[in-house]
């Protein structure tokens, strides 16, 4: 048995594809310190893990993480404490690299999205016209100030994260995605392995229940963050107001239902529902394009239309259409009138379904967490050997 720290980001589409592993790691008698914040402690806590908080403000992202480079001394201290045997963090989680880094402790990336390498740089590909990043510009240069400050205090070998040369990855890096899905996969090497969704039952602490219907049902959701778009919602009751469909819609917490108007009978409207659940009785799903929502959709073989907020979720509308897996809509073009033709399509046409059932096929037969515990137990073994070898 070996003890690992585990440091993620306070974010739904970076947790969920850890749970899993997570849990599948304690099964087979790893001890798990889970580092989070006290929205994901319940969920966290069932995987088996032991909790540690950290403590963020509820900031938009790159604040967030420039604010977590403040608490790098007092996690020093407590990793130093726990003497981990490794760290297994998210690429995002720059803290987790530098920790690993100043304690000389071996490190395993877990990447919830596309993997970067040097030929194929993801942060590179969505800085371009990515909203978020542009408007906290401030934060980002705060934040590569504050990392340089660390690569010389601890006096360690500085790190590209955003656009990683060979030598600044990771000897195990496990992708949360299929190979066919990654951007230029021919040149990833083998310390990627591209395990894809790692999805087990997920323990949700929210009140709703669906059961089986005679109706297709549509399921739409922007996921967790680029969620605050009221009119696109207002849409969809035009849409979808009058169909034989039974509609869930997850709303998130930045839009008040309460200010969309009256929703349409056959609607469910609610803040967040438990998705891998619900799609396990849906027929369509509108989403947004968040990695998470694409593989869970394909996992459960759910033709999909995409309507991506961001430069990522581009990339992947863009893989989906691709792929035949569903319909890729822009942003600005969507009307009440686009979405209710494209559903339509989706539901009447049996070849989206067909190339979804495919790739759902080899997803299930995958079943990415266990690959991804295989992967990192053969990491520790590697790691024990050397460190007897090295005692020796
Ligand atoms: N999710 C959920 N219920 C909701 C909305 C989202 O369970 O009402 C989950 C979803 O299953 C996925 C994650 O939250 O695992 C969202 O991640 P994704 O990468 O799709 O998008 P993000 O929220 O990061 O933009």
């Amino acid at each position: 048995m070996s003890k690992v720290v585990v440091f993620n980001l306070p974010l739904h589409g970076h947790i969920n594809p850890s749970l899993a592993v997570i849990k599948e790691l304690v099964v087979r008698g790893e001890q798990v310190i889970y580092y989070t914040t006290e929205q994901f402690e319940t969920k966290i806590q069932a995987t088996g893990a032991t909790i540690r908080r950290y403590a963020f403000n509820d900031a938009p992202l790159l604040a967030l993480m420039a604010q977590a480079f403040q608490s790098i001394p007092q996690l020093l201290d407590e990793v130093r404490r726990e003497l981990p045997d490794y760290i297994l963090y998210n690429v995002m989680c720059l803290w987790g690299r530098l920790i690993a880094q100043i304690l000389n402790i071996r490190a395993i990336a877990l990447h919830a999205t596309y993997a970067s390498n040097e030929q194929f740089q993801l942060f590179s590909r969505c800085t371009d016209d990515f909203p978020m990043l542009s408007a906290q510009a401030k934060s980002r240069s705060a934040m590569h100030d504050e990392i340089q400050e660390i690569f010389k205090t601890y006096n360690i070998r500085p790190v590209d994260f955003f656009n990683p040369t060979s030598d600044d990855i990771e000897p195990l890096n496990i992708v949360f995605i299929p190979r066919s899905f990654q951007p230029q996969a021919e040149t990833f090497d083998e310390r990627f392995v591209f395990v894809g969704p790692s999805i087990q039952p997920r323990s949700e602490s929210v009140n709703f229940s669906i059961n089986q219907s005679q109706q297709p049902t549509l399921y739409i959701s922007l996921g967790t963050i680029f969620n605050e778009w009221a009119e696109f919602f207002q849409m969809c009751f035009t849409a979808f107001g009058e169909k034989p469909w039974r509609v869930v819609m997850a709303i998130g917490n930045k839009v008040d239902s309460r200010t969309l108007g009256k929703i349409p009978e056959n609607f469910i409207v609610a803040p967040h529902v438990p998705q891998l659940t619900l799609l396990q009785h849906t027929t369509v799903f509108l989403t947004h394009g968040g990695m998470n929502s694409v593989m869970e959709s394909l996992y459960y073989g759910v033709p999909m239309i995409v309507i991506p907020q961001m430069p990522e979720q581009k990339m992947t509308a863009q893989r989906v259409a691709e792929l035949n897996l569903g319909l890729n809509l822009e942003k600005a073009e969507v009307t009440a009138s686009l979405l209710e033709s494209a559903v339509t399509r989706v539901m009447n046409e049996p070849q989206w379904r067909e190339h979804t059932r495919q790739i759902q096929q080899v997803l299930q037969a995958t079943v990415g967490y266990q690959q991804a515990a295989d992967e990192i137990l053969r990491f520790t073994e590697l790691i024990t050997k050397e460190t007897r070898c090295n005692v020796g």
